[in-house]
């Protein structure tokens, strides 16, 4: 076999913050890079020969050992390519989004690019893209002049997948589900540039009997809070990954399987990244024997809610319950045919 792919993480473990280069607070360029590298290893892996001229997670290999190390293999593997990850960064905070470099007169590496900016638009639609999408590189040019595509002989590109320099951005290049997506592209786009099945699916479809059941919670959605940027996925065993919700995002969910909320819109949410929000139910003007059933309820089910009892004479109940509590309760007032609202 004349095919092989060369995976190249930009830059060596040293660069930041050891080096003040090739990083910002928070990220050092190549964690991100080596982690996607591992993942397009772990993907390819069985079906072609992967090499790597930059150890993933060790010191910065010089460039110019990394493109000598890969001409070296090129004479045993005439049809290798080659794919140079990296995270882009800007004086501007506010440029943000997805761009591929190949040398501006090799074909091949043109068309490598464009399969790459194809499959990034296809399987991660969320992220924007830079420019075009498409970025010679030029010689001479002292920002696009890259060593690793100038002096590499067998098709080669670069992918820069976010910028560090953005907040948004910067959330992505730390999210474990979008480093999986980019070596998803990664892997996806190497396989359709020789013309081969994947052996994986991106973007699988389960089969229905897969499927975890959801129960659905009727009338009574709840509220949860995201505690980690987290994935939101098209099915309920949680693939199909259809973006990342942020920390600190509330939403209202409608239904659950042992593992995961159900959103609006169709989408899937791993229960461990989220905690339930207590939600208040407000009942109208009580009489004394309503009052005396209301908290016989409480006392009863031995609640982790609370209760209060607001105004005079006929005074309203506002209660604050989460999950199973609040969903129990409205059903209890339900049956009761009690007036109520859901704060
Ligand atoms: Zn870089």
């Amino acid at each position: 076999m004349s095919r092989a792919f060369l995976n190249d993480a930009g830059h060596g473990s040293d660069s930041w913050p050891e080096r003040g280069m090739k990083g910002v607070p928070g990220l050092a360029e190549h964690d991100f890079n080596a982690v996607v590298c591992q993942e397009t290893h772990q993907l390819l892996k069985g079906t072609l020969p992967v090499f790597e001229g930059q150890p993933l997670l060790k010191r910065d290999v010089p460039l110019i050992n990394r493109s000598k190390y890969y001409n070296s293999l090129y004479e045993k593997y005439p049809e290798s390519i080659g794919i140079s990850t990296h995270a882009n960064a800007s004086r501007d905070e506010t440029v943000r989004g997805f761009g591929v470099f190949y040398w501006h007169n090799h074909e091949p590496s043109k068309r490598l690019a464009e399969i790459i900016l194809k499959n990034v638009k296809r399987m991660i639609p969320e992220l924007p893209i830079w420019g075009s999408g498409l970025w010679p590189s030029l010689p001479g040019d002292h920002w696009s002049n890259f060593h690793i595509l100038r002096e590499t002989e067998m098709t080669f590109v670069l992918t820069e997948w976010a910028f560090m320099t953005n907040a948004k951005d910067l959330r992505l290049l730390k999210n474990d589900g979008f480093r999986k997506q980019c070596a998803q592209v990664t892997a996806a786009s190497v396989l359709e540039f020789y013309g081969m099945q994947s052996t994986f699916k991106a973007e699988s479809i389960p089969q229905p009997n897969e499927l975890p059941t959801v129960t659905s919670f009727s009338k009574y959605p709840r509220l949860i809070e995201v505690t980690k940027d987290t994935g939101k996925y098209e099915y309920a065993n949680l693939s199909n990954n259809k973006g990342i919700i942020s920390k600190g995002t509330r939403l209202k969910v409608y239904g659950e399987t042992y593992a995961a909320w159900a959103g609006g819109g169709g989408v899937f949410i791993q229960k461990k990244d989220t905690q339930e929000i207590p939600q208040a139910i407000i009942t109208g003007g009580l009489t004394k024997e309503r009052i005396d059933t209301v908290e016989e309820y409480f006392r009863s089910k031995n609640l982790s809610g609370s209760v209060e009892f607001v105004g005079e004479g006929n005074p309203y109940a506002k209660a604050i319950l989460k999950g199973k509590e609040y969903q129990d309760f409205c059903e209890f007032l339900d049956a009761q045919n009690w007036w109520y609202k859901m704060e």
